[in-house]
């Protein structure tokens, strides 16, 4: 029978204890992990979220009621003991932090009993995640987790401090919104008191950290959670957390240095790593052409190399059609692949075609200098020669190339140098190379809307020279937008927003909203504009990813308490769910039969 606390108060966590509390009485409450029994000699060990610590009983010392209330114990059972801090009897384990002391108990209280869990709650568990998801609370008692969000507890908590400190202030906005479709889909809420309408959740506090400015907060934050109904790839979620924040009377510059001053701060204090300042700044077109993504991993080098130039006349067929066609040829020189065989060779086109390659060029220089070449035949033994001296090849380097359109080729050659960094294991979780990406275009085309979408959002301050190119050449203005990248990764982003309204009619032009169109579904920030607004800027991070490349952890998942899998499903809870008809007669909704 479960025993209740009744007037007992616990002293400690268990893993608070050390040899300093030896010869103390203490009282400690938590789950058991493990019990063994050997006969006259019982270990219990008791774990709570900040360890574990283990408790003995003998024949010779305990009452016979103790020794049976111990020997009734099984995993997972809560209870109470009050005892003794002693240095261990036995051997010393180096694992724990406790592992040099134990409790010899004089009271044990049962507070709870349990079932077997359906997995062991363990650190690195085996358990498939998705009996580990549905069963959450239970994994949620699993160190590794507790671990992680004791960090995002951190650093939740350290930005609070620090964001005050610089005179942020932190103010809540609304999650049941107006739809604004630009972006991503909206998750919408039905209104019952206006039947046939319907709220979004945000997907980000955008509209009303702007207009927080308008009113004169000059510094706002929140953690704000957001959401986005997009098909999920691995690592997104259907709502996340954003530490979202916007300064007025800012340019681009303020917010960078307060940001790198954040990050600095919850590197060292959380995880003694010191962040060199000012953080590398690199264009977004030299992070294309470089590294050929906006994200890039600075890990690491193997960066794209033009080399267009060297194979202007080549009679490989691949080349010349890039060519002709406007598009670009690069490589990159895998080090110390160059020996690979023709199947692994062929793993890395396969690889390149799964993104959007139509094949994949290469030449493999042999560690005893042997050439070997996909396009051997097509090639001059000049041509090759310049190819080789160009990528820098030396015995043992793999050259790969890619002849296709701009975007392809950044897309396949970015992808591809990842994946060989990953299988030679130089992407390092415990090394931390930060990257600001600036300079973003300020449009990108969407082939599937046929018209160009802002690339940040519609209220990015475009380049001041190029504000007379939003209308009349919308590709070639630059955005005063920036990203901050960790890993490879995009931890945050932000702009400059548009202020001056006649900058903000044209952008809205450029993106092919009407004036009613854009009245519509702005007007409220559009109206505020007209009353008074500051230069302002801003930016957000997604705090679930930058806590994940901080614990270390693999899986945006390890790092939420109840995340959704990856088909936007709560297993435990099983939402979302089927609804009475009786709420949806009320909302006024009916809904569509669909086949499964
Ligand atoms: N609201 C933007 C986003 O969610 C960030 C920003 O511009 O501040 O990406």
């Amino acid at each position: 029978m479960a025993e209740s606390m009744n007037g007992l108060h616990r002293t400690h966590r268990c893993g608070e204890l050390n040899k300093t509390n030896v010869g103390e009485t203490v009282t400690i409450m938590g789950w058991v992990q493990k019990k063994r029994d050997k006969g006259g000699l019982i270990f219990v060990d008791l774990r709570d979220r900040s360890g574990i610590i283990q408790i003995v009983l003998d024949e010779e010392n305990h009452e016979k009621d103790l020794l049976e209330k111990a020997a009734s114990l099984k995993s997972e059972y809560v209870v109470a003991i009050v005892g003794t801090v002693n240095l261990r009897g036995g051997a010393v384990n180096e694992k724990l932090s406790t592992g040099d002391i134990e409790i010899n108990p004089s009271e044990i209280r049962i507070l709870s009993e349990s079932e077997t869990p359906p997995f062991p709650i363990e650190e690195n568990s085996k358990t498939k995640e998705e009996l580990r998801l549905k069963y959450r609370f239970l994994d949620l008692r699993r160190p590794d987790i507790q671990k992680n969000l004791i960090l995002r507890s951190k650093v939740a908590t350290l930005t609070r401090e620090f964001l005050a400190s610089e005179g942020f202030l932190e103010i809540e906005t609304p999650t049941l919104i107006k739809s604004t479709p630009e972006g991503a889909r909206d998750y919408l809420v039905p209104s019952r008191m206006r039947p046939g309408n319907f709220y979004a959740l945000p997907q980000s506090p955008q509209l009303y950290k702007q207009l927080l400015m308008c009113s004169g907060y000059d510094r706002y934050f929140q953690l704000a959670r957001c959401y986005r109904d997009e098909d999920l790839r691995a690592d997104r979620q259907p709502e996340f957390t954003q530490i979202d924040m916007e300064l007025s009377f800012v340019d681009q510059e303020d917010v960078m240095e307060v940001n790198e001053k954040l990050l600095a701060k919850l590197f060292d204090e959380i995880l003694g790593i010191k962040i060199e300042l000012p953080i590398q700044r690199m264009k977004w077109q030299e992070a294309m052409d470089r590294f050929g993504s906006d994200k890039p991993d600075t890990r690491f080098a193997m960066e794209l190399v033009d080399v267009g130039d060297l194979v202007a006349n080549s009679e490989f067929v691949v080349f010349k059609s890039a060519l002709s066609e406007g598009g670009i040829v690069k490589a990159i020189n895998a080090k110390g692949e160059g020996n690979r065989g023709r199947k692994q060779i062929d793993k890395l086109v396969e690889f390149a075609k799964g993104n959007g390659a139509k094949g994949l060029a290469y030449i493999a220089i042999a560690d005893d200098g042997t050439v070997k070449s996909s396009f051997a035949k097509f090639m001059s033994d000049e041509e090759r020669d310049a190819l080789i001296s160009r990528m820098d090849g030396k015995p043992g380097d793999l050259l790969l190339f890619a002849a296709d359109k701009k975007n392809v080729v950044w897309q396949v050659l970015g992808s591809l140098r990842l994946e060989i960094a990953n299988q030679q294991g130089l992407l390092k979780p415990n090394e931390f190379k930060f990257l600001w990406v600036t300079e973003f275009p300020q449009f990108e085309y969407s082939e599937e809307q046929e018209r160009f979408v802002a690339m940040h959002h519609p209220f990015t301050m475009p380049f001041d020279e190029d504000v007379d190119k939003l209308i009349s050449d919308p590709g070639a203005v630059r955005a005063k937008a920036y990203d901050i990248t960790l890993n490879g990764n995009e931890i945050g982003g932000g702009s400059v927003r548009i202020h001056q309204d006649d900058v903000q009619e044209k952008m809205f032009e450029a993106l092919g909203f009407t004036k009613e169109q854009a009245n519509d579904q702005f007007g409220f920030l559009l109206e505020a504009f007209k009353y008074g607004v500051p230069p302002h800027a801003g930016l957000a991070y997604g705090l679930d990813r930058l806590v994940m490349l901080m614990a270390e952890a693999t899986s945006i998942r390890d790092v939420i308490a109840f995340p959704k899998n990856k088909d936007a499903v709560d297993l435990m809870s099983d939402a979302p769910g089927v609804v009475d008809s009786k709420q949806l007669d009320e909302l006024g909704i009916c809904t569509k039969e669909t086949e499964e």
